[in-house]
This record gives C-alpha cells, sequence and structure tokens, in this order.
C-alpha cells in the first residue's frame, strides 16, 4: 500500500521537544550513536536471515553487509544496511511512533539524573541518539517485501518531519546523519575506526569501513596488492561457538584478540553458557596475577547480543572476579539503569552468583585432575584465591577444599593435609596450632634456617593480601594461630625435647641485663633471656607478632596511635652461650662492654638492622681485630 504523495506529518510526543534535552543530558557519550545505529542495521540483516529460514523470505540474502560511509564534503555519516528494510507504514510505525516513545520514556526517566555516567550504557535509546550529533537526519528504505515503494524520510530535530516516496537501488535503509558543527571530530576515519573497534568488533554481521590493500601471492608466486573490503569486525567470536568446537589454541587466540597489548598467554579459561534461568555467555581468562592488582583489574568486556557495553563490570560480578579478564554477554543484565540498582537485581545476583561457582568448578576441576599443573599455577593465581576467600564467605565455602599453602620446600598442601602434618608437632601454650610462615625467605634466612632445624616447618605467604588472609584462616580454623618465623612465637612453642636448663642465675642475669641494655636503646629493645641449647646464637633479634601485626595494620591504614607505631623488638639473649658467660666473667668494664656490643651488633647486622654510623664503627673495629 505505496502513498505516491509526500506526507508531513509532527511526530506524537508528550515533551515539548525532547531533542535539546538528548543532546544536552547525553552530551558526554555522544559517540554511542554509531553503536545503537550500526546495532539497527545488524538487527535489520539478522531479521531478513531469519525470515529466509523460515522461508517466509525467497529472495536472495547475498552477501549481508552494514557499511559505514564518511563523506567529508556533505559532512555525512551514512549507516547502511541489505537487510530487511521498512516499507512507509513501517517507517511511520517503528520510527514515528515506537522509536520516538522510546526516546521519550528514556529522556522522562533519565532527565532528573546529573550523573549520566552512572548509567550503564544507556541502552534503549536507540535510532534517536542520532540527533546527539546530526542536524537532520534522513531515512531511505527500500522494504525487502515485493512491490514495495522506496521511501525517504527526514527530520531537522524537530517533531516534525516529511516522509516521502524516493528511489533507491536494492533492498535495505540507509541512515544519513548530517553531522552537527559540534559533533564535526565524528567525521575523522580514525574517531569512527576507534568506535567501531570499540563497539562494533564482535557484531555478529560483517561490518564494512572504507577499503584497505592486501598483498596476495598469484599462480607464478608474484606479489600482488589487492584493493578489498575493510572488515573491522569477527563475527563468529569464541564465545559464541561451542565448546566442543575450539582448541586450546582458539581460546588463547581469542585472548590475543581481546588484549592484543597483552604479550602473555593467560593460564586456563572457562567457556560460560547458560540459558536458564537467564541468558549468558562468554569466555573467562585467568590471566598471571602479579602483585599489582589494580593494573589487572576492569578488563572483562560486558556485552549485550554481541554488543559491546562496558569494560568495567563492577557490581555486576564479586570484586574480586574483576581481576579475571575475557567477555560476558547477557541479554539479561538491564544495561539502562545505574550500577547501584544493579547490585540489587534478581537477574544480576544469579548471574554473579553462577560466574563464581563456575570460577570455583574450574579451580577445583584442575586441583583433582591435574594437581601438579595446578601447583604450577599457584603463584599466579594465589593472589586471586586470597582475594576470593577474604571477600565472599560462598567463595570460601568453596575453595577451602582445593586452596593450597606452599612451605620453603616447595611442597604443597591443602589445607586439610597441612592441619595433619603440623598437628601434634607446633602446639603454643594456648593449645593453639601454630603455622609459622615467611613473607621474605631471603631476608628471613636465619629465622627459617632455625625453626627447620628445631623440625618446624615454614610456610611461604607473600602477598598484599596475607594479612587479612592469615587473620581470615585463623577465625575459620579455630585451633590455628599464624606466626610470622622472625617473631616471638617460635620461642613460645612448646619444645618436644628434653627442657633445656639455664646456666645463668636469676642474680646472673640482674647483672647482665644493664651491661647490653647500655649498648641497645632501652626504648627499642626489651632484653629477655631464654634458655636455648649452647649450639645457637648467643644473642637475637626478634619482633612480637604482636607488634608486627599492628605495624601492618596502621600501614595499610586506620593508624589508631595518631602517628607511625613504635618499633619494638626483642632481644633474645641465650643463657647457655659460652660467649654470654665470657661477658659476664668479664672483670675490666671497658672489655665486657666492647664484647656486648660487639656480639648485639652482629645480632642486628644479621637482620639487616645495623645501620649508619653504628655500621661504620662496626666494620672498623671488626678491621681492627683481625
Ligand atoms: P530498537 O532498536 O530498540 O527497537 P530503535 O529506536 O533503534 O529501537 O528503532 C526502532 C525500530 O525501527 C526498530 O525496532 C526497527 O523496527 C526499526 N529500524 C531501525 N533501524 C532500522 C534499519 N536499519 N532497518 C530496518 N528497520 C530499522
Amino acid at each position: 500500500m505505496a502513498t505516491k504523495t509526500a506526507q508531513k506529518g509532527t511526530i506524537n510526543v508528550q515533551s515539548e521537544n525532547i531533542f535539546p534535552i538528548i543532546k544536552k543530558f547525553l552530551y558526554s557519550d555522544q559517540e554511542i550513536f554509531l553503536r545503537e545505529l550500526v546495532s539497527n542495521a545488524v538487527d535489520a540483516s539478522q531479521k531478513l536471515k531469519a525470515l529466509s529460514s523460515l522461508g517466509e523470505y525467497k529472495g536472495e540474502l547475498g552477501d549481508l553487509l552494514v557499511e559505514v560511509l564518511i563523506d567529508k564534503k556533505k559532512k555525512t555519516i551514512t549507516i547502511r544496511d541489505n537487510g530487511i528494510g521498512m516499507t512507509e507504514e513501517e517507517v511511520d510505525k517503528y520510527i514515528n511512533q515506537i522509536a520516538f516513545s522510546g526516546a521519550e520514556e528514556f529522556v522522562q526517566k533519565y532527565k532528573d539524573k546529573t550523573d549520566g555516567a552512572t548509567i550503564i550504557g544507556h541502552f534503549g535509546l536507540g535510532f534517536y541518539s542520532s540527533f546527539m550529533v546530526a542536524d537532520r537526519v534522513d531515512i531511505i528504505t527500500q522494504s525487502h517485501k515485493e512491490k514495495t515503494q522506496a521511501v525517504k524520510w527526514s527530520c531537522d530535530g524537530s517533531p516534525e518531519f516529511t516522509l516521502e516516496p524516493t528511489k533507491k537501488e536494492g533492498r535495505g535503509t540507509d541512515i544519513i546523519l548530517n553531522i552537527s558543527d559540534d559533533a564535526k571530530d565524528f567525521l575523522e576515519d580514525y574517531k569512527i575506526t576507534e568506535l567501531l573497534n570499540k563497539y562494533c568488533k564482535f557484531l555478529p554481521i560483517k561490518i564494512k569501513f572504507g577499503t584497505k590493500e592486501e598483498t596476495i601471492k598469484d599462480e607464478k608466486d608474484k606479489e600482488k596488492k589487492l584493493t578489498v573490503d575493510n572488515i573491522i569486525n569477527n563475527p563468529t567470536p569464541a564465545w559464541t561457538k561451542k565448546p566442543s568446537d575450539l582448541k586450546d589454541e582458539d581460546y588463547k587466540s581469542f585472548y590475543r584478540e581481546l588484549y592484543p597489548m597483552t604479550f602473555e598467554d593467560p593460564l586456563f579459561h572457562i567457556h560460560l553458557n547458560v540459558d536458564y534461568p537467564f541468558n549468558l555467555t562468554g569466555v573467562l581468562y585467568f590471566p598471571k596475577i602479579k602483585q599489582q592488582v589494580e593494573v589487572q583489574k576492569n578488563k572483562i568486556q560486558l556485552y549485550c547480543n554481541q554488543v559491546f557495553v562496558t569494560d568495567s563490570v563492577e557490581g555486576i560480578v564479586p570484586e574480586f572476579l574483576t581481576l579475571l579478564h575475557g567477555v560476558i554477554d547477557s541479554p539479561d543484565i538491564p544495561l539502562n539503569v545505574s550500577r547501584s540498582y544493579l547490585q540489587s537485581d534478581g537477574n544480576v545476583k544469579k548471574i554473579s552468583g553462577h560466574i563464581m561457582k563456575k570460577v570455583a568448578d574450574k579451580l577445583e576441576e584442575l586441583f583433582k585432575k591435574d594437581r601438579k599443573d595446578f601447583e604450577a599455577k599457584w603463584d599466579d593465581i594465589k593472589i586471586f584465591m586470597e582475594y576470593g576467600m577474604v571477600s565472599e564467605e560462598k567463595f570460601y565455602d568453596r575453595a577451602k577444599k582445593f586452596t593450597l599453602l606452599k612451605n620453603t620446600e616447595n611442597e604443597y598442601f591443602s589445607l586439610e593435609e597441612y592441619q595433619a602434618k603440623v598437628k601434634d608437632i607446633q602446639e603454643n601454650k594456648d593449645k593453639k596450632v601454630v603455622y609459622l610462615y615467611t613473607n621474605n625467605a631471603e631476608e628471613q634466612h636465619a629465622y627459617i634456617e632455625k625453626a627447620k632445624a628445631k623440625g618446624y616447618d615454614v610456610l611461604v605467604l607473600d602477598t598484599a593480601l596475607t594479612g587479612h588472609f592469615i587473620g581470615h584462616l585463623e577465625q575459620k580454623l579455630e585451633n590455628v594461630t599464624f606466626a610470622r618465623v622472625d617473631s616471638d612465637s617460635i620461642e613460645k612453642l612448646i619444645d618436644k625435647g628434653e627442657e633445656i636448663k639455664s646456666k645463668l642465675t636469676d642474680k646472673d642475669k640482674e647483672s647482665l641485663k644493664p651491661v647490653i641494655e647500655e649498648v641497645v636503646p632501652k626504648e627499642k629493645f626489651n632484653v629477655i633471656f631464654e634458655n636455648l641449647s649452647k649450639d645457637e646464637t648467643p644473642f637475637t633479634v626478634v619482633k612480637p607478632e604482636f607488634s608486627r601485626r599492628m605495624q601492618d595494620m596502621s600501614a595499610v591504614g586506620g593508624n589508631m596511635f595518631g602517628g607511625a607505631m613504635p618499633e619494638i623488638h626483642n632481644l633474645v639473649v641465650n643463657t647457655n652461650h659460652p660467649l654470654v658467660s665470657k661477658i659476664l666473667k668479664e672483670k675490666d668494664e671497658k672489655a665486657k662492654k666492647s664484647l656486648t656490643k660487639q656480639a648485639t651488633d652482629l645480632a642486628l647486622l644479621s637482620q639487616n638492622m645495623l645501620k649508619g654510623k653504628d655500621l661504620t664503627e662496626f666494620v672498623s673495629r671488626s678491621l681492627k681485630s683481625l
């Protein structure tokens, strides 16, 4: 029922004129017009494909293609498709009525929300987002239906439009944007390339932007230059395929496609594929997570039916999962709402719970199926594990079965295995099992050796989250307490061997204490006497576990003391060491002092605590005695 006459009309909208509003408040997100129009063109092509497969469209499908063209002279951008097209009635219905009411609803909803950035992607504005960048928009369209008239719709941003018959070759739609002066940046090729790469890289229909030169070899092996379409997208990205059709290498090459600037391969991947009770597909990757957690965050890209929405999935998945990389595609995530609303949305909660479960499943599978490989990857995922276990109760409940503890011998244990290993060996006076650990095996070498000599095992816990992690484990595993290997706790452990007696009497100790306090400042060191074997060092510097934890906490934030925590160490005197007896027996006061000084300096030196003037004097003194 094609009209031959032109018609003029007024678009029936409630608000006077929505264009100024669209232009103004969406200004910061102008660029999404291209995503919306290219998505519409892709939809039009997909619809035709569907009609064809149902037998409702009998014509040739041909090569379905969406094209973006720039005409710098005319200052236009055209989005062209050879999809379903529209008849005059359809333009009237879908553009004048539906699209407009959609746009108006959108504007009414967000008019008062000044913070546009909190709304994900402004989905739902559709066709009318073109007025953010155009003074006038023309639609030239030819329906796929036989014997229909091509029409041209034109609107200059007021509610008035014109609709008239026109000529058009072939089926499909051209959306022609007459770019306004304040948006003329969009007429630059590089800008459009950038936007197409950002939003359209994985749309399901080929997107062409200009041409490019390609070198090929002819039959005689001669190089030939060929001008070919510049297709900017990959219409069938990995996440849209079946896992059984993909090899490990395919996942890796998709990773490189997603992150062209990353050179390292991911450790492993998880292919997500759910269709009930919500739709979700995607591929998540475990990157090698180094200490700089922040750098790794926010690399997951969120898509909606292969249209890019955002690369910040905060609020959609639990915080620790933002350390993963990859793609999530779901039409069930409400995208035109604020992030704070998202967190309370039922679907989003289910999706996030599902992803967490899948991640736990994958880790458990690796742990069970190939423990050696899991151990080999451990150092790269441990911070992720600690983050998840500390921050998400549900993840902790899963992960406690397969999280690993590594000791200084590079042996790995599950929590259960470790509990079995150290039980009965290490018990302190409160009847708690003590897990000794080091966060720097180089620096704490002497302490590790000492602990090992006593038959204790030492764990390596050295991530930025270690403090939180062990605090969490202490709460969960009620009978366990952690102590750093250089802390005083080791001395409190019950020695299973025979009890060692002291060679010094209480009177001896009383007379020795002031001598030591004279050479090491009292404000910084507590002098403590311990009955150790004569083969151990005469003096040792340790830090009380309590004091160190307080200090770690004040370093992280929340300093309760309004200043730096005072650093207090224990200076442990071995009551059975011959040197200690020698000092005690020395009659000459000067010799006594210098002997004490030399021995305590050595203790400090082995802890890298002898600095400045003290160190210089120590070196020259030592040289003289050679
Ligand atoms: P939405 O895409 O969310 O439905 P739009 O405002 O973008 O809303 O478009 C309204 C309608 O106009 C679409 O649903 C579609 O029927 C029609 N339309 C838009 N662009 C095209 C196109 N390139 N080809 C065919 N129909 C289109």
